[in-house]
C-alpha cells in the first residue's frame, strides 16, 4: 500500500524537475509524451504504491504544483 496519494496542478508546473531530483524512492519522471499548455512535461509517477508519504516533492516544488494526502 503507499503512503501517501499526490494529487498534481499539471498547469502550473514548469518543468523544473526538482521533484523529480529529490524524491527519495525515485518514482517520478517526466512523461516526454505529454505536454502541459505552457509546454512542460507533464510529471507523473513510474510506480505510485512505491510513494512513502514523504512530501518532499511537494515541499521542493515552487510552484505548488503537488499536494500529498498522508495516509497514516
Ligand atoms: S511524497 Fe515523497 S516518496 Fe512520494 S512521490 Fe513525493 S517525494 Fe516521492
Ligand atoms: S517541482 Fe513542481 S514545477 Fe518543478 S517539475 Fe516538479 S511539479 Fe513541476
Amino acid at each position: 500500500m503507499p503512503k501517501g496519494k499526490l494529487t498534481f496542478e499539471y498547469e502550473k508546473c514548469k518543468g523544473c524537475m526538482l521533484c523529480v531530483a529529490f524524491c527519495p524512492v525515485k518514482i517520478m519522471y517526466a512523461d516526454k509524451g505529454t505536454l502541459n499548455r505552457s509546454g512542460y512535461n507533464i510529471i507523473r509517477l513510474t510506480d505510485p504504491d512505491k510513494c512513502i508519504g514523504c512530501a518532499t516533492c511537494a515541499l521542493m516544488c515552487p510552484d505548488s504544483v503537488i499536494t500529498v494526502e498522508v495516509y497514516n
